[in-house]
């Protein structure tokens, strides 16, 4: 699998000229987002990774759902997950500025809120990956499993910050910029 970071393996980090997905495993539209057709069997199951729990058909965040005691759950991976753990992304955050790097903690703190946040209506919504891209203009770079988080996240940061807040969605991928000086 391609990663998309030059500063990982130590070269030089290189601006994107293409909306092409560097990711090869993303190639589906996120209307047909191929993790949401592989769904568990039965009822209940938990996700062994986040805790998310599958009942009613449907998702929720290990803290909105109770197992009756005695209950047992299957084991299953949610698809949020198994996207983080296939690198397979529909959102890429890129956040630049003066400004967030010398607010590197407010803005992860604000980030992980909007997260935790969106999950409860979407609890398959999490940060795939978090990158440093180092180019000319360095770049933190936060990978998203669904394109309407980054766009989330990307309008939190503008109404906490205020800053310059760009939103582009050549499919599949949603790409949002946040920047401020
Ligand atoms: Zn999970």
């Amino acid at each position: 699998m391609m990663k998309n970071n030059g500063a990982k393996q130590g070269g030089v980090g290189r601006k994107e000229k293409s909306p092409t997905p560097r990711n090869k495993n993303l190639h589906a539209d996120e209307s047909r987002d191929p993790y949401l057709n592989e769904q568990p069997e039965g009822e209940p199951a938990r996700c062994s990774v986040c805790g998310n729990i599958y009942a009613n058909k449907r998702w929720y965040r290990a803290d909105q759902y109770e197992l009756e005691e005695g209950e047992n759950a299957l084991n299953f991976t949610c698809p949020g997950c198994r996207k983080v753990k296939d690198n397979y992304y529909y959102g890429e955050l890129r956040v630049s500025g003066t400004f967030a790097q010398e607010h590197h903690g407010d803005i992860s703190g604000l980030i992980q809120n909007e997260v935790h946040r969106r999950q409860e209506k979407n609890p398959l919504s999490k940060l795939v990956e978090v990158e440093i891209d180092r180019g000319k203009k360095p770049e933190i770079v936060f990978h998203t499993t669904n394109g309407k988080l980054a766009e989330n996240i990307g309008r939190a940061l503008k109404n906490a910050f205020g800053g310059e807040l760009t939103i582009k969605k050549p499919k599949p991928l949603t790409r949002v910029y946040w920047s401020r000086k």
